[in-house]
């Protein structure tokens, strides 16, 4: 399904990066992507490619190597991406967390050294908060960072952290030892991926895509100084700078997928004829597969005004909007994708026609970065002001 808007909506760059990025991804397309997943290989060509052409980085400074525009930018890269076929799951974790969060609040050393390889796409960052016994709620971290002389010593656990063998380094939410309030006083740190003390192991997962998930053991994991990125005490603040641009992009990823099904279905619905006039022309069909371009079309909206917010600096109305966005891609892809698995009959569930294996990864923006319930208990508490439950 082809993006729709204007230019009242959209400039006239960010048409064109449009069409350059889907111009790129259509040339690997989904039987590449598919094709790499159940080989449980990365897709290095296509991430190199659209490194190689700044489209990885377009939202970091150009002083380092970026390209200057915004998380607009960046979801768009990944949102063209995904429509062609090819959702690179990491977008979200390296150029869109990690270079955000050090391009705002790294120190000019930690900005050269990393940020050029993020932009280009030959570094890679994956991204960890969540762990086992603390789940939605990230205010029950218990990964603890200690200092030891110059130092800091990490020990913790965490879970479902995606991409680690594919990345040099993970940025790691941990909380400092000397938080006495109970409320998260979270602290971000950047751990090369052979440093001693840190492991980890695939956990087997029914996604068909070219990134696993890993289980994380960090065991007094000794870290330089200069390892924590940002201020020690800044808390929420840093962390939401990384989190907003999270979500934008999860959502721009769901979209990506909610598109390509609904263009896969439609061509189809076209074409294939049982009766005396193509399967598309019964309302029985046709009617969710509108309602699924409804739904895809105002989450576009959504997702459009929370990367326009928080370019703009809004972290706060952006936090709203980044939810909502997450929220309403994630349920348009699981529609998408449920519909047009329908819409094909049994080709729908065939590996030739790749939508089933779709299933599942539509699934992930539900579930991650932040459930579909925890955004409705923002909103309910945020928006609405409802009384909290937990
Ligand atoms: C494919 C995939 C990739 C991921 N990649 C990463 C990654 O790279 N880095 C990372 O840090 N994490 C990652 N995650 C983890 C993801 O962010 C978590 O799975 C998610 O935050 C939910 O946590 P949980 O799985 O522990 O579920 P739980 O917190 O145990 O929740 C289980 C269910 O209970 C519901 N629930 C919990 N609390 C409430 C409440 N108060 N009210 C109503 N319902 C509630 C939830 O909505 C959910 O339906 C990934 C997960 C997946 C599936």
């Amino acid at each position: 399904m082809p993006a729709t808007g204007s230019q009242l909506l959209e400039t006239p760059e960010r048409r064109a990066l449009r069409q350059a990025v889907a111009d790129l991804a259509r040339r690997y397309g989904s039987d590449y992507f598919l094709a790499k997943s159940r080989a449980g290989e990365p897709v290095d060509e296509l991430w190199a490619e659209a490194g190689k052409a700044g489209y990885l980085g377009v939202n970091l400074p150009v002083e380092y190597g970026g390209g200057g525009g915004g998380i607009t930018d960046l979801a768009i890269v990944l949102e063209e991406l995904g429509a062609a076929g090819c959702p690179l799951l990491l977008m979200v974790v390296s150029p869109a967390i990690s270079g955000t969060v050090i391009a705002r609040f790294g120190t000019e050393e930690q900005k050269r050294r990393w940020l050029p390889g993020l932009a280009d796409g030959s570094r890679r960052f994956a991204f960890g908060i969540t762990e086992p016994d603390a789940g939605s709620n990230s205010h029950r971290i218990t990964t603890v960072a200690r200092r030891d002389g110059e130092d800091w010593l990490l020990t913790g656990r965490k879970v479902f952290i995606s991409g680690i063998d594919q990345c040099d380094a993970v940025l790691f939410v941990a909380r400092t030892e000397d938080s006495r309030t109970g409320k998260l006083k979270p602290c971000l740190f950047v751990v090369p991926r052979d440093t001693p003390g840190f492991e980890y192991r695939p956990i087997p997962m029914e996604i068909v895509a070219p990134e696993r998930q890993f289980q994380v053991f960090l065991d007094d994991v000794r870290l330089p100084a200069d390892a924590l990125v940002g201020d020690e005490n800044a808390g929420l603040l840093q962390l939401f700078a990384g989190l907003n641009p999270e979500r934008i992009l999860t959502a721009a990823f769901a979209l990506g997928l909610a598109r390509h099904a609904l263009g896969r279905a439609v061509d189809y619905a076209k074409e294939r004829t049982v009766w005396s006039t193509p399967i598309g022309a019964h309302q029985g069909l046709a009617h969710p597969l509108a309602q699924c371009a409804v739904e895809i079309e105002l989450a576009r909206l959504m997702a459009q005004k929370a990367g326009l917010l928080y370019d703009a600096g809004e972290d706060v109305a952006a936090g709203e909007a980044a939810n909502m966005a997450k929220y309403a891609a994630g349920e348009a892809a699981a529609h998408a994708v449920d519909q047009a698995v329908q819409t094909l009959g049994g080709n729908g569930l065939t590996q030739e026609y790749g939508l089933g294996a779709l299933l599942v990864a539509s699934r992930v923006a539900r579930v991650a970065p932040v459930s579909r319930e925890m955004v409705l208990n923002y909103v309910a508490q945020h928006t609405l002001g409802l009384p909290k439950s937990y």
